[in-house]
């Protein structure tokens, strides 16, 4: 099939998060299963030309924007192994420092500059004629163009056989924009509606992306529920609602040849379920670069993670200050973040010395000695679509204990002794008691060596690979194979959708 995947960031070229990693494997996966599969994103200033080997395919490409049109220039780059990425190549909207900020506050012609790349991106597509199969679109920034392939270009016979995904990473962020900006899309008028990009009284991107596409998918099952409650939906829970009868939840990959204790050149020790001598050896060695006391018995704790509200730190500093007075517990933390959580965790540091270990920064080499060296994993969050780390974790032996929301609740199960079944540790309410009370729990297992290590082992054989879940979105492709092409007049409008 040929897949154009677009994203507004992806992996070596521009990385703000989760989505970046995704960009570069999910198409990886797909391509080494035979798909013919392009990336497309905007060019940043960070997108360098040498290191990527850029050169220019295409255009001067004209882009209409409200009343005008701009020129855009086509780059294309081979540097990640059978993938050809494109870049949309317009100085003035992308060739600045930041993706989508200035590291204080976002760019004030955000809408400008995302409805410039879809817009972009469909004629891009033309210009290089490569007529997708499927048009694989990502969060906001992304969500004009299932509008455009249904509106503007839906009697456009290149286009014709193309049907579109929308993925929601995080429905945290929106793209939502004055009604005023709304002429620079050059959509009509009659798809602003609430059936449509109207968002009260304000135009939301990512609202006009699910409406419009054939398919939208989130990054586990548990959160494509989760949209449609008010809680974790936001606003658009009733949108997320609407469309339920064709949102899928396909939980993301682990990239393997990267997170693996057997091969990782990062540790200062190998190891793998049957020779486990080596965790020692990084456990000892995560002591140490923390500054904490050199303890075997102590279970050490810990959580590599943006230290903000979304992730529940607060709760969790809340609830280690007691843990630490009643039990011989161990914590480190590597995050980068918000002040006012990590006054907390310094004050621990502080009232408890040698047991509190804090890295402020981001510091990947020191992320997967922190996996290899801890006994137990933290991951609270108030939601979490998907999460990578605890199921880094697992592969590592350090027994995640989670909240049970999205990703979370469908990839950890709840370690039962009696059968010697499940590989972690949940709890519902995101409370300092009920965090305090569950840790203790964990505890308690701790201490039972033989039971613990049958908890690791299966732990460490959890799997989920981007292979299989390539094979998830391959098979939702195939189900889309021949769009139905409703008449513009009827796919929008709520009394249709
Ligand atoms: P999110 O994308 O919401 O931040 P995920 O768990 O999905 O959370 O992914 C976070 C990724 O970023 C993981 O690969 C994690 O190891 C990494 N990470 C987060 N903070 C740091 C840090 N301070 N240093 C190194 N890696 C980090």
């Amino acid at each position: 099939m040929k897949i154009a995947f677009i994203t507004s960031e992806a992996y070596p070229f521009a990385k703000t998060g989760g989505l970046a990693d995704v960009s570069n494997a999910l198409p990886a996966a797909l391509a080494r299963r035979g798909h013919d599969v392009r990336i497309f994103m905007p060019r940043y200033y960070v997108v360098d030309r040498e290191r990527f080997g850029l050169s220019i395919v295409g255009g001067p490409l004209g882009v209409p924007l409200g009343d005008g049109e701009k020129w855009a220039a086509i780059l294309e780059s081979r540097h990640i192994p059978g993938i050809t990425a494109y870049f949309i190549e317009h100085d003035f909207y992308f060739g600045r420092d930041g993706l989508y900020d200035d590291g204080h506050a976002a760019y004030t012609d955000n809408a400008e500059r995302f409805i410039f790349f879809c817009h972009g991106a469909m004629r891009a597509l033309r210009d290089l004629g490569f007529a997708p199969d499927i048009l694989h679109c990502n969060d906001w920034q992304t969500g004009l163009l299932p509008v455009y392939l249904k509106t503007l270009y839906g009697e456009d016979p290149f286009f014709k056989k193309s049907a579109a995904v929308m993925t929601v990473h995080n429905a945290g962020y929106q793209g939502v924009f004055p009604t005023e900006l709304y002429h620079l899309t050059r959509l009509d008028w009659r798809h602003y509606n609430d059936g449509g990009l109207e968002f009260f009284n304000q135009m939301n991107f990512l609202k006009g992306g699910l409406l419009f596409a054939d398919a939208v998918t989130t990054v586990s099952r548990k959160y494509a529920e989760e949209l449609q409650t008010p809680e974790f939906g936001y606003d658009l829970a009733d949108t997320f609602g609407r469309i339920s009868g064709r949102l899928y939840g396909i939980t993301n990959g682990v990239d393997y040849a990267k997170w693996n204790p057997e091969t990782d050149t990062f540790l200062p020790a190998r190891y793998s379920p049957d020779m486990m001598d080596g965790k020692r050896v990084c456990r000892e060695e995560l002591q140490r670069r923390m500054g904490l006391k050199i303890d075997p018995a102590a279970p050490l704790t810990g959580s590599i993670s943006r230290v903000t509200h979304q992730k529940g730190m607060d709760v969790l500093a809340d609830s280690l200050g007691a843990l630490l007075a009643d039990v011989n517990l161990q914590f480190v933390l590597l995050g980068q973040g918000e002040d006012w959580i990590f006054h907390k965790f310094e004050e621990l540091r502080r009232l408890f010395p040698g047991r509190v270990g804090i890295f402020r920064g981001y510091d990947e080499p020191l992320s997967h000695l922190v996996e290899a060296g801890l006994d137990i994993y933290l991951m609270p969050s108030r939601y979490e679509p998907c999460g990578l780390n605890q199921m880094y974790s697992m592969k590592y032996g350090a027994i995640p204990v989670v909240r049970a929301t999205g990703g979370l609740d469908d990839t950890v199960s709840e370690w039962d002794e009696r059968s010697l079944s499940g590989n972690g540790f949940k709890f519902g309410d995101l409370t300092q008691k009920a965090l305090y009370e569950k840790i203790r729990y964990v505890i308690r297992h701790f201490d039972n060596r033989r039971a613990w290590d049958s908890l690791r082992k299966n732990a460490m054989e959890f799997s989920r690979s981007w292979a299989d879940a390539a094979l998830e979105y391959e098979r939702l492709y195939e189900s889309l194979r021949t769009p139905v092409r409703h008449p513009v007049d009827t796919i929008y409008g709520f009394e249709n959708l």
